[in-house]
């Protein structure tokens, strides 16, 4: 199947009110356009600097999502445009947002990510850390803590993943009373969609199901 009809086909088989995030990292401007043809407009991106590349190139009304581990040094290059970061897991990255989203007289949408996966190599918040970086979030004007983001552990286990995915469903909903912005749910790959769906996700970022098998 091609990208076009690989989009079409994922777009059918998940809940409609469900955010699909095509995730294009590596992928050329052509393989973009192909998706973007059949519909698809939220786009993620894992580097800074081919994400500001592709947003110069590509259409503008292509929402571009930050997915991957952000350096505070290169906030400023995607603060003009970027309309979520995924992938925030200190709260210095938190001050450096507001900072540069001020510079562009913008409010930036983040989220959260959280460590639910056994791997210690996987960024983001433990539990414990949260309070502290919703409390700073708090203070901030410019930039608007949404939700929370998570990666399950790289596993065959469909349990464990499932009792990752749970957890932070079971965090959100916790979280949610004191937090009244809180409304995205970012769980869930090519390898374990389907689960997070299951568990309540309400965004998914899918990237090898869409493009193919990415070659570094
Ligand atoms: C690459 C990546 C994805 C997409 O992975 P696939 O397995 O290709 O769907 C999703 N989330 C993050 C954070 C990623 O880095």
């Amino acid at each position: 199947m091609s990208i076009g009809e690989n989009t079409i086909a994922l777009r059918k088989e998940i809940p409609e009110q469900l955010t699909l995030v095509a995730v294009s990292k590596t992928k050329s401007n052509e393989e973009i356009m192909e998706a973007y043809q059949s519909g698809q407009r939220v786009f993620g991106e894992n580097k800074i600097q081919e994400m500001s590349a592709k947003y110069e190139a590509l259409p503008k009304d292509i929402q571009w999502h930050m997915i991957g581990h952000v350096q505070s040094n290169k906030v400023k290059y995607m603060a003009p445009f970027v309309d979520l970061i995924h992938g925030v897991d200190r709260s210095k990255l938190l001050r450096e947002i507001d900072k540069q989203a001020l510079k562009n007289n913008r409010i930036i949408d983040c989220l959260l990510q959280i460590h639910i996966a056994q791997e210690s190599t996987k960024f983001g918040f433990s539990e414990s850390e949260i309070t502290e970086a919703l409390d700073l979030a708090g203070t901030l004007n410019n930039v608007r803590v949404v939700g929370l983001m998570g990666m399950a552990t790289f596993t065959e286990n469909t349990q464990q993943i499932t009792e990752e995915f749970k957890g932070l469903k079971r965090l959100f909903d916790q979280l949610k009373p004191q937090q009244p912005q809180f409304s995205v749910l970012s769980m869930g790959m090519s390898g374990d969609y389907p689960l997070a769906i299951a568990q309540g996700s309400n965004m998914i970022r899918v990237g090898s199901k869409i493009f193919g098998a990415r070659n570094y």
